[in-house]
């Protein structure tokens, strides 16, 4: 169904993913040699889609897709990554929280003493992991959150989107980091 292509250079089809699109998959059952692009995860992510949906047109699945809520809002704020990133969790002026939370709001996933930046100290408390896991841990910690989390794994419950937000927001900090290895 798809194939990695080290040659592509587009991003990712889905809305809101800067990840490279090196995964390809067909638009239709029935147009072959027309193909979206995919990251890894987002290929994963339609070809279930596909099977899920078989039989619908390519219109109903992309409204569908488009109806996916958790990607959309990634799109909308601009400016640097971590304003953005915090952008996402609802604050606006992350350097007033982060100087008073940093130190009076170790959180409940705080075991460990590392000095940590305050956004890798808050990513941790989100994930529930221990400050001293490694990366690997950590990704772990979050597919499983994601997946308690995503309304596409809990029956279109759209009620926990702002924690799938924040567990989202919070792997990417951890993902980027050298603090974690
Ligand atoms: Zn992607």
């Amino acid at each position: 169904m798809s194939g990695e292509s080290e040659t592509s250079t587009r991003p990712c089809h889905k809305e809101g993913c800067l990840e490279p699109g090196k995964y390809r998959a067909p638009r239709a059952p029935d147009v072959l040699d027309d193909f979206y692009w995919f990251c890894k995860d987002h290929v994963r992510e339609y070809n279930l889609k596909w099977n899920f949906f078989d039989g619908t047109t390519e219109a109903e699945l992309n409204a569908q897709m488009s109806k996916d809520k958790v990607w959309e809002r990634e799109t909308k704020p601009l400016g640097d990554p971590e304003a953005r990133a915090w952008a996402r969790l609802g604050v606006e002026d992350p350097h007033q929280i982060l100087g008073a939370n940093a130190t009076q709001n170790p959180g409940k996933g705080s075991t460990g003493n590392r000095r940590l930046p305050p956004t890798e100290r808050r990513a941790v408390d989100i994930l529930e992991v221990k400050d001293t896991a490694s990366k690997a841990e950590v990704r772990k910690a979050y597919k499983a959150l994601i997946k308690v989390l995503h309304p596409d794994m809990n029956g279109g419950d759209r009620s926990q989107e702002e924690q799938l937000q924040e567990a989202m927001w919070a792997w990417e900090q951890i993902k980027e980091s050298r603090n974690f290895k």
